[in-house]
């Protein structure tokens, strides 16, 4: 169904492709009218990707000159206090689906009513948070509908020619950019990572805002799966981290390190893969491609080389600063303050100066 067309440099740009399933599309191209953003929602709180999506969303809808809707799925209760939020997040309309069966997030319900949704108002875009349920929903929903997705984008943008959406993502282990496109197929189908966008400020409410209640019908056939209780792992969320510690292999094991460094100026402990990989830290705390998009203010590299799959993480941080014994080292063509020296030469002095002041200020 992918298909390479263009190759400039490590950038190829890939089209969807499938003339056997054209027709089986619920609706043809020049059909597809507007964006949407599924806001998710557990318990009636938003998830915070979707504020970051409906941000994109609205310069992507403002580039093509369409309306930006943010849908809504859950039970009555639920969303009945969400609407206000979702209005001041700048969207010209909020589509509500609601039903009891959407009372907890369960992939055939909420599978048969965004398909119906979607189905009836025809939309040419939607996008989906890449959390563990919006790429569930987004994966089974493309394959119902018969069009393209593009998993994990690490941006969004149009193309002017065409007006399509174009996603870019990170191929082959991150050793090709992608730029992926879907002509033929709607809607164009994306989801986006937490951390990826910023989210925008609220109080944007549209003067034209409206709110609609779309009519969908579940059954007992949409309902297999039965959920007896929700369980919340209270972790942490780097995405909203204002200052991250990042340990890499240089630090061979020596985390307590950059835990002293964190606690001292008010960080959070983010890590690579390879310190991951050798139990150094939770996989929770791992930073990059195939780990958590930070944006803080001050990211500090320490004995991280730099790799594309990890640097693709910190991209939005305000200020990297990079310790490294390798002068060489690719973490230096993303650091504002480049340390090229020995960490446990350079960590330990810096600790002790910051605690001195720390004592001071007491
Ligand atoms: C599909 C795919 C997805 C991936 N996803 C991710 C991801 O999400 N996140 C991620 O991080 N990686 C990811 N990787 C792995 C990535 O390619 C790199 O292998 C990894 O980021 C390297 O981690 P590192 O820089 O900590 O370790 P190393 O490559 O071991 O680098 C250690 C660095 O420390 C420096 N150093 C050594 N000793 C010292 C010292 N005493 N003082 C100062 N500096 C020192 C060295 O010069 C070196 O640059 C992915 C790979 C693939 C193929």
């Amino acid at each position: 169904m992918v298909q390479a067309e263009e190759r400039k440099g490590m950038t190829t740009t890939t089209r969807l492709r499938s003339p056997a399933l054209a027709g089986r599309s619920p609706y043809p191209p020049e059909e597809g009218r507007g964006l949407w953003v599924w806001l998710e929602q557990h318990d009636g709180v938003l998830e915070g990707v979707g504020r970051e999506l409906l941000g994109k969303g609205r310069m992507l809808a403002d580039a093509l000159g369409v309306p930006l809707a943010a849908v809504l799925l859950g039970n009555r209760q639920h969303l009945a206090g969400l609407v206000e939020e979702a209005l001041s997040l700048g969207a010209d309309e909020v589509l509500l689906g609601m039903d009891p069966l959407l009372s907890r997030y369960t992939t055939e319900p909420y599978t048969a009513a965004m398909d119906q949704l979607v189905r009836a108002e025809r939309p040419a875009i939607l996008l989906l948070g890449a959390t563990y349920d919006g790429r569930d929903l987004a994966g089974r929903l493309a394959v119902r509908l018969y069009t393209g997705l593009t998993a994990d984008c690490t941006d969004l943008s149009i193309e002017p020619e065409t007006g399509l959406l174009v996603g870019r993502v990170a191929g082959f282990g991150g050793g090709i950019e992608a730029l992926i496109k879907c002509p033929v197929h709607r809607p164009q189908m994306a989801t986006v990572r937490p951390g990826v966008f910023a989210s925008p400020a609220t109080s944007h409410q549209r003067p034209q805002a409206a709110v609609r209640e779309i009519a969908i019908q579940l059954g007992a056939a949409d309902r297999r799966v039965h959920v007896l209780e929700r369980v919340v792992h209270e972790g942490i969320d780097l995405t909203r981290a204002p200052a991250v510690v990042v340990g890499g292999g240089g630090l061979r094991g020596d985390f307590h390190l950059i835990e002293d460094l964190a606690t001292l100026i008010d960080a959070e402990v983010g890590a690579t893969r390879v310190a991951v990989d050798q139990g150094w830290a939770p996989r929770e705390r791992q930073i990059g491609q195939t780990g958590t998009m930070v944006r803080p203010r001050l990211a500090i590299a320490c004995g991280v080389s730099g790799a594309s799959q990890f640097t693709v993480g910190i991209d939005a941080a305000e200020m990297v600063i990079a310790i490294n014994t390798d002068a060489e080292a690719p973490i230096f063509d993303v650091a504002d303050y480049a340390v090229v020296d020995d960490l446990f030469k350079v960590l330990p002095p810096l600790l002790a100066e910051l605690r001195q002041a720390e004592r001071g200020a007491v």
